[in-house]
């Protein structure tokens, strides 16, 4: 998402300064967790990392967002987000945490350029895309592979391409990718999909679409760019070389929680664990969106558990005050 940098107002470099409240992240929950604090009187100060948006941003169209009954580009409602936030006086700084304490308050948080300490923070770092790790993925992203629809589609204008995974995301995108590719093969390694109804149904009626069952992805070909990928039947066994221009690699995501490894817990696949009022272990350290939901991922529920993050975060002020 593009980002206005003269509309960017730091929190003053006063060292000894304690912040009400940090988020981290700005995604659907850190934007929204952002709007609801900042209209407690907060000041909520959003860390933003290498982007705004969050995930939403990289979809093309949202089309069951409440309040958008012809759909919402990913970036426009990102942008819609952050105009809301800033509105009622959210501080945004484009820098990313590389370190917290949460071992004592106030509580430090770390970026590249400074470090701020808080009373609370409200984490929304999200989650990144599950990579396949087989031969030749490394080394071709960016150069035929992509995790990405709505950033590369162009790129494969009337080409042949492929799609891995057979969850909603696999085949949203796919969808997405026939208004530029010649055709578009969802390569699933079962025979049933996971996707929603009515995904499948679309995909199903696309012309462009062709599915193959039971097929898993074993190495990306390519030199200067992706030129075929080594399939295998996962029921026969037998292996194939497929010729294709693109491989767009659909199959879930990994929470962003690396930082906080060590100081707040988190379930067995790394989500950080909340109670029912979206804290963790530690008083005054909330968490929202992506990083703690491992099963609705909608970016209605993001945005609703940042609202909730924010509100339990201004009582806990006030409880405090
Ligand atoms: P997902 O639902 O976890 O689906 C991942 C898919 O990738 C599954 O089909 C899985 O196969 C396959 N897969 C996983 N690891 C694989 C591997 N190593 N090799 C080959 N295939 C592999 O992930 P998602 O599609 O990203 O969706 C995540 C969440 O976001 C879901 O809750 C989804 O409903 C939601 N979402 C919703 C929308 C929407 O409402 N429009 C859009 C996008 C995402 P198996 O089926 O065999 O496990």
């Amino acid at each position: 998402m593009e980002f206005n940098l003269s509309k960017v107002s730091g929190s003053e470099n006063d060292p000894h300064k304690v912040e009400k409240m940090i988020i981290i992240g700005a995604g659907p929950a850190g934007l929204s967790a952002a709007l609801y604090a900042a209209r407690a009187e907060l000041e909520p100060l959003v860390l933003t990392g290498m982007s705004l948006g969050g995930q939403a941003s990289l979809t093309h169209m949202i089309e069951n967002y409440p309040g958008f009954p012809d759909g919402v580009g990913g970036v426009e409602l990102g942008e819609l987000f952050q105009k809301q936030a800033e509105r009622f006086g959210t501080r945004f700084e484009f820098d990313s945490v590389t370190e917290v304490d949460f071992s004592r308050t106030p509580y430090s948080v770390r970026t590249y350029g400074q470090e701020y300490k808080t009373e609370t923070v409200i984490i929304s770092t999200g989650a990144d895309p599950v990579y396949l790790e087989i031969p030749g993925e490394k080394e071709l992203t960016g150069k035929g592979v992509s995790y990405c629809g709505t950033c590369d589609g162009w790129f494969f204008k009337d080409r042949d391409i492929v799609v891995i995974g057979g969850g909603d995301s696999a085949l949203e995108e796919g969808i997405f990718l026939t208004r530029f590719a010649k055709s578009v093969t969802i390569i699933h390694r079962r025979s049933e999909l996971r996707a929603g109804k009515i995904l499948q149904t679309r995909a199903f009626n696309n012309p462009k679409i062709e599915f193959m069952w039971d097929t898993v992805l074993e190495k990306i070909n390519g030199e200067a760019s992706v030129e075929s990928v080594l399939l295998k039947d996962v029921k026969s066994g037998e292996t194939v070389v497929h010729p294709t221009e693109g491989v767009f690699i659909f199959i879930g995501h990994t929470p962003n929680t690396d930082l906080f490894k060590g100081q707040l817990d988190m379930d067995e696949n790394g989500y950080l664990k909340v109670d029912t009022k979206m804290q963790t272990k530690k008083l005054g350290i909330y968490a929202a969106g992506e990083v703690m939901d491992s099963s609705f991922k909608q970016v209605v529920t993001s945005a609703g558990w940042g609202a909730a993050a924010a509100i339990q975060a201004t009582r806990f002020l006030e409880e405090k005050e």
